[in-house]
């Protein structure tokens, strides 16, 4: 792999784009930036990114307009950059087409991690028929998709068919958020109400009791406040 991964960042706020230059030069990107909505959208059409980091409050086009716009022609990995306190709009960008997101402020590791989970989430999708990785692994933690076995430090643990259905989910999406909607329809359909958000609450918790040392403080699976939840990244994946 010598070939370098093209980023486009289009954020208007200087000391972060600089930042995230910086971090991702130094790591051997090819970053290429935007102040405007505008000039980051010539740039996506010209460029050919591999990877785009959108700020979504930008000086002339919303952020969540430019998503829409590339969506309509290319599956080009987005992360958005997002402020704290905005749960809802990370969850619009997500259900608009963005495949993670990055709360400012953010440490350098957390960003690499970020970009490299949409990048190699891309590679499987793009170079080869789509085909998940037959076990999930991370610590004490082991999914044997082909099997359905759940095994914590080699012992079977026993789920529920729901509980099962939500875990692969999360674990076949390791290391990305799901929204709380996005779970709800692949586990509950199209029409499920809202009594399933409970439901999904409920089933998340049973699913902690049973394979984190400690519920309160997760080591697998976290909840990404207003927003759904991520599941470490799996290790045979990485
Ligand atoms: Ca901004």
């Amino acid at each position: 792999m010598n070939l370098k991964s093209t980023i486009i960042i289009i954020e208007d706020e200087k000391s972060i784009c600089n930042f995230i230059e910086t971090t991702l030069t130094a790591h051997n990107y090819k970053v290429i930036t935007a102040s405007t909505g505008q000039e980051g959208l010539s740039l996506i059409t010209s460029c050919f990114p591999d990877l785009i980091l959108l700020d979504l409050g930008l000086p002339d086009i919303d952020g969540m307009n430019i998503i829409k716009k590339v969506r309509k022609w290319s599956m080009v990995p987005i992360i958005v950059i997002s402020a704290r306190t905005q749960e809802q709009e990370k969850v619009l960008a997500l259900d608009s087409g963005s495949d993670d997101y990055i709360t400012k402020p953010f440490g350098t590791s957390e960003l690499l991690a970020r970009i490299r989970t949409a990048l190699r989430r891309h590679q499987q999708q793009g170079g080869f028929p789509a085909q998940n990785e037959p076990v999930y692994s991370y610590d004490d933690l082991t999914i044997d998709f082909s099997k359905r076995l759940v095994t914590l430090k080699g012992k079977e643990i026993h789920l529920t068919q729901i509980e099962y259905k939500l875990v692969s989910l999360l674990a076949q999406n390791s290391g990305r958020v799901l929204t709380y909607d996005y779970i709800i329809n692949h586990i509950w359909g199209p029409y499920a109400d809202n009594n399933n958000n409970q439901i999904l609450r409920v089933n998340m918790a049973h699913i902690r009791r049973k394979i984190e040392n400690n519920p309160a403080e997760p080591n697998y699976i976290f909840t990404e406040i207003g927003v759904g939840y991520r599941m470490r990244e799996s290790r045979q994946q990485s």
